[in-house]
């Protein structure tokens, strides 16, 4: 029977609740449990497809063509469980499928309310669609006291009182920080966060408190006190050098045995977090640094490339050196200044992106490395802008475009009208909805034998996570291949370029799909391992 664990979060947002879900997650595996985790989040939006990432954070596509919140990257990244389209749910998702069924009639002339009708809702995606899991850990998006949140409080209070009580668990990550001034670390916001959240009748079972520096004893037991959770459940989370590092800080403070003993769980295995150790000991012991240039839109969020930069970091692991990441703004890019700005490259990358705004500065970018033999990863728009560059630059088609930008004749990169997913034909319009009608998910690619494609994943058939509306089209195949461009990889039916190449170059690759989605810090994407080691042979010329 499956356990569930509710993670709240209260005092500020931004504390890290996925992170902690997430590494809770690994310890219960390494507890010989089977686990799950969820999202809910309550804003307004049917998922977070259409938002900007710089204002949300990036968007996580899962193998079933989803587009969740960044946090199910976290999840896949710690547990290894491939995250699914039952796994996040929005307010915007569950008031769509309410208001389509009171559409139809359904309701049978009944009112409908945020109680029972949205509630009930909620507490049917909570345990929805599982498999045997021993734990389902649910993270609620948002902080304690916000409106939107409420019925997603409620739903869990609920959930807690109808099913077995020893069966779920609640576990709230607030703030203690430190004052300067005083010199001393403050509680009370904490108190008034679990008052609050006693207020919509949920009392937290543990609190995880984020600090930055120890919380003494005293200050916690005052925290227990006052918020009426047992001494030993009021466990102090400090910020850590690397994320890799909290699964290993929680044991450490007992998280995970506090957890199994509310559950009158024993572990099923003595609890080996080798797997951590070794990632976080390679993590302080890399040695030398390679210099990555991205250049895209620059983003002071730094989670707008989230799974990126962790995929760019374990490439990083693999190769013990410690990846520098230096974020270049393409719009700020010109010939006068592109020397300048991208000598000191050891490899240079151009991201997933959208729009006109900054592409011709990444496609000056592109041409650098192209010329200046230093290695180049494309994802996505960055290989179709490889694409752009080789044909303007190669074939001399200085009118090369994508239709993402104009409508032309020239257009190297094209709206894909029609494509083939699983037997059946997927079709779009100019004018088809934004949200949710991308190439998204897991597709299969076939991967051309001799080719550098083919050295670095081993394989034939690869499968990869999508997310794009635009496909480099076929027609300058031929004569790219004459100038030493060639296409590696395509979808099965031989249609979608998935992987352009430069065998010559020290290492050019574009790829149309998202690698870093799939790269964890034990299994580092071999992408990734492949485009950090060619940057760090570059370091050492
Ligand atoms: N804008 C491009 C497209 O929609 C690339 C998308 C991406 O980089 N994820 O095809």
């Amino acid at each position: 029977m499956a356990r569930f664990i509710f993670v709240t979060g209260g005092v500020v947002s931004s504390l890290g609740k996925g992170l902690a879900a997430a590494s809770l997650a690994s310890l219960l595996q390494h507890h010989g449990y089977k686990v799950r985790i969820r999202k809910l989040d309550p804003y307004l939006n049917v998922d977070p497809g259409t938002m900007s990432p710089y204002q949300h954070g990036e968007v996580y596509v899962t193998d079933d063509g989803a587009e969740t919140d960044l946090d199910l990257g976290h999840y896949e990244r710690f547990t290894g469980v491939i995250s699914k389209k039952s796994d996040n749910i929005t307010s915007g998702k569950v008031y769509q499928d309410i208001i389509k069924r009171e559409r139809k009639g359904e309701y049978l002339g009944g009112t409908v309310q945020v109680i029972p009708h949205v509630t009930n809702e909620i507490k049917k995606f909570i345990d929805n669609d599982l498999n045997d899991e021993d734990f389902i850990i649910c993270e609620i998006g948002g902080t304690i006291g916000d409106i939107e949140s409420l019925p997603f409080i409620e739903a869990i209070r609920q959930f807690h009182y109808e099913n077995d009580t020893e069966m779920s668990m609640f576990i709230h990550v607030t703030l203690v920080p430190y004052i300067s001034s005083s010199g001393e670390l403050k509680t009370k916001p904490t108190q008034h966060s679990v008052k609050e959240l006693r207020s919509l009748g949920i009392q937290p079972n543990i609190l995880l408190c984020r600090a930055d520096r120890e919380i003494p004893k005293d200050e916690r037991d005052k925290i227990a006190l006052f918020c009426n959770v047992s001494k030993d459940n009021v466990i102090q989370a400090i910020n850590a050098p690397s994320i890799y590092e909290v699964p290993i800080n929680f044991m450490n403070e007992g998280l995970d045995k506090r957890v199994l003993e509310y559950f009158n769980l024993d572990s099923k295995k003595s609890l080996d977090l080798k797997m951590w150790k070794n990632v976080s000991e390679y993590i302080l012991k890399s040695d030398g640094e390679v210099n990555i240039n991205i250049v895209g839109k620059y983003t002071g969020l730094a989670d707008a490339y989230k799974s990126l930069n962790e995929a760019l970091s374990h490439g990083g692991i693999f190769n013990k050196v410690k990846v520098k990441i230096n974020w270049i703004e393409s719009e700020d890019l010109s010939l006068s200044n592109l020397d300048d700005k991208l000598k000191n490259s050891d490899g240079i990358l151009v991201p997933g992106g959208f729009g006109k705004r900054g592409s011709e500065g990444k496609i000056l970018a592109i041409k650098y490395a192209r010329e200046n033999d230093i290695p180049y990863f494309g994802i996505c728009f960055g290989m179709q802008l490889a694409a752009i560059e080789a044909v303007r630059n190669l074939l001399n088609i200085n009118e090369a475009t994508s239709s993402e930008f104009d409508d032309s004749s020239s257009s190297v990169v094209g709206l894909m009208t029609e494509w083939a997913k699983e037997d059946q034909l997927e079709k779009r319009k100019i004018d088809s909805d934004l949200g949710g009608t991308m190439r998204l998910g897991a597709y299969d690619a076939i991967v051309e034998p001799e080719s550098k494609a083919f050295e670095i994943y081993g394989e034939k058939i690869i499968s990869e996570r999508h997310r794009h509306r635009y496909e480099v089209n076929n027609n300058y195949r031929d004569s790219l291949k004459e100038k030493g461009v060639i296409f590696s990889a395509f979808s099965p039916d031989g249609l979608l370029p998935e992987i352009l190449e430069i065998p010559s170059h020290t290492w050019f690759v574009g790829v149309q799909f998202h690698p870093e989605l799939k790269s964890k810090p034990f299994e580092p994407h071999p992408l990734f391992k492949s485009f950090i080691g060619a940057a760090l042979k570059k370091s050492k010329e």
